[in-house]
C-alpha cells in the first residue's frame, strides 16, 4: 500500500497554499467586513486562478479543464479550505452536470465557465423543499417548443456572481420527472426577492429567487426529463468530496493557530501549552486531523482507482459527515485556546467557527449522511466501512 503523495500531487499541493496565502487570505478581513466580496476584487482573483493553472480544477482535458484525478483535487482543495468567509469559492468548480450536455451547452456554458468567463449557479432548494427534493414544487412545462419554469428557489450560492443557473424542476409537475434547465441571467419572468444575511460572510450571495414562466428554448434542457438526480449524482460526490476538504484545510489552520499560541502566551509564570489541560486539547486536534486526512486520501485515492459507483457513495457520506464534524470540533477547541483573542472577528479561528457550521448542513444534512451511511449498513453490510 503506497501511501506517499507523489511530487507532482506535493507541488500541487504547494501552488493552491500559494493561492491560498497571497490572494485568497489578503482578501479575508474585508470580505468580512463588507458582508461578501467586495465587486472590484473578482476579476484579480479569476486572472490569478487562470494564471496560476486552477482553471476549471475539476473538469477533464478534453472539456477544457485541468485533468486532475480525485487525489490531485483533494489536495488541492484542502489547501483553499484554509481561507476563511468561503473565499475557496472564487476559485471556479463549474457544475459537474454540465459534462452530461449536448455540444452546444458544452461550448456555450461549460467551456466558458472553465475559462471563467461564465459561472453557474445550482438551485434546487426551495421553501417547502430542503432535504426531500421531491417536495419541489418548481414545475416545468413545454408549450409550443418552449418550456416554462414556474417556481421559488431558495439559498442559490453565487447567484450575484453568476450569469446563468441551473434550475432543478419537475416536469409537469410530476415529482417522477425532476430535470434540469439552463436559465440565463436575465431572463423575463426571473426575480430576485432577496439575499439574506448568514451566520457566515461569504464571498458571494445565497438568493431567494421567483421564476414566473421563465421561458428556456428546447435546446435548455440539461440531459433528458427525468434525469434530474442522475446527472447530479456525481456532483454529490465531489461536492461531499470538497466540502471534506475545505473543512480538512479549515481545522489544520485553527489548530496552528492554538498551536502557535499555546507556545507563546504565558500565564501563572509560563506558556499556556505546559499546562496539560491546553496540551491534551491540541493532542486530540491533532488526532482528529489525522483521521481525517488519512480517510480523505483514502476517498479520493479509492476514486480514481475506479472503486464502484455505490461504495463511492457510502464512503463519500461518511467522509463528508465525520470532517465537517470534526472541524467544528478542533475549530471549537481552537477556539478555547485563544480565550478571549478567539473570539474576536479579526481572529481567523473566529471566522473558521462561524464558516465551518453550514458544512453541517448543506450538501446534505449530518442526519442526512447518517441515513445514508445507516442504508448502506442495512443493504450491504457494515464490511462496506469496515471490510478492506
Ligand atoms: C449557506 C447555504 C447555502 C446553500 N446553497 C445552496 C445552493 O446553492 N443550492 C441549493 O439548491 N441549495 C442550497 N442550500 C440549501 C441546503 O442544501 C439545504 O439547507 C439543506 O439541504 C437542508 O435543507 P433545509 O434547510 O430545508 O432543512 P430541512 O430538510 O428542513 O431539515 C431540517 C432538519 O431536519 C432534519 N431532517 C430532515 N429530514 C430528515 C430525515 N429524513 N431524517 C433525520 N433528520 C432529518 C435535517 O437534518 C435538519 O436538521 C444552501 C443552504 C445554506 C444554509
Amino acid at each position: 500500500m503506497d501511501i506517499a503523495l507523489s511530487p507532482r500531487e506535493r507541488d500541487l499541493a504547494a501552488r493552491a497554499r500559494a493561492l491560498c496565502d497571497e490572494v485568497l487570505v489578503p482578501l479575508e478581513l474585508v470580505t468580512d467586513e463588507h458582508g461578501e466580496l467586495p465587486e472590484e476584487k473578482r476579476a484579480g482573483i479569476r486572472q490569478a486562478v487562470r494564471d496560476r493553472g486552477f482553471a476549471g480544477l475539476n473538469h477533464s482535458k478534453a472539456d477544457g479543464g485541468c485533468g486532475f484525478t480525485m487525489l490531485e483535487q483533494a489536495v488541492i482543495e484542502e489547501q483553499l479550505g484554509r481561507a476563511t468567509n468561503g473565499l475557496w469559492s472564487c476559485v471556479w468548480r463549474p457544475p459537474v452536470s454540465l459534462k452530461f450536455g449536448t455540444a452546444a451547452q458544452k461550448r456555450d456554458y461549460l467551456l466558458p465557465s472553465i475559462q471563467g468567463e461564465r459561472r453557474g449557479c445550482f438551485a434546487i432548494t426551495e421553501p417547502g423543499a430542503g432535504s426531500d427534493p421531491r417536495q419541489v414544487a418548481t414545475r416545468a412545462d413545454l408549450r409550443d417548443g418552449v418550456w416554462y419554469l414556474s417556481g421559488e428557489k431558495w439559498f442559490v450560492t453565487s447567484y450575484n456572481a453568476s450569469d446563468f443557473i441551473i434550475v432543478h424542476a419537475h416536469v409537469g409537475g410530476d415529482p417522477d420527472k425532476p430535470t434540469l434547465f439552463l436559465v440565463d441571467k436575465p431572463s423575463p419572468g426571473l426575480t430576485h426577492l432577496r439575499s439574506p444575511k448568514f451566520m457566515h460572510n461569504f464571498a458571494f450571495d445565497h438568493a431567494e429567487l421567483r421564476l414566473a414562466e421563465v421561458p428556456v428554448p428546447a435546446e435548455g434542457m440539461l440531459g433528458e426529463i427525468g434525469q434530474g438526480f442522475e446527472l447530479t449524482k456525481d456532483w454529490f460526490v465531489e461536492a461531499r468530496l470538497q466540502i471534506a476538504a475545505h473543512t480538512l484545510g479549515a481545522a489544520v489552520r485553527a489548530a496552528e493557530v492554538a498551536n502557535d499560541y499555546a507556545a507563546g502566551r504565558v500565564q501563572f509564570g509560563k506558556p499556556i501549552r505546559d499546562f496539560q489541560a491546553i496540551e491534551f486539547m491540541l493532542a486530540d486536534m491533532a488526532v482528529e486531523i489525522f483521521a481525517a486526512k488519512s480517510m480523505l486520501y483514502r476517498v479520493a485515492a479509492e476514486i480514481d482507482g475506479g472503486l464502484d459507483r455505490k461504495r463511492v457513495h457510502a464512503h463519500a457520506s461518511a467522509l463528508k459527515l465525520h470532517c465537517s464534524e470534526m472541524a467544528g470540533r478542533v475549530i471549537d477547541k481552537a477556539v478555547q485556546i485563544l480565550g478571549g483573542r478567539g473570539y474576536m472577528r479579526e481572529n481567523p479561528v473566529e471566522r473558521l467557527f462561524r464558516d465551518i457550521r453550514v458544512d453541517r448542513i448543506w450538501e446534505g444534512t449530518s442526519e442526512i449522511q447518517r441515513a445514508v451511511i445507516g442504508g448502506q449498513i442495512r443493504k450491504r453490510g457494515l464490511e462496506v466501512y469496515s471490510g478492506w
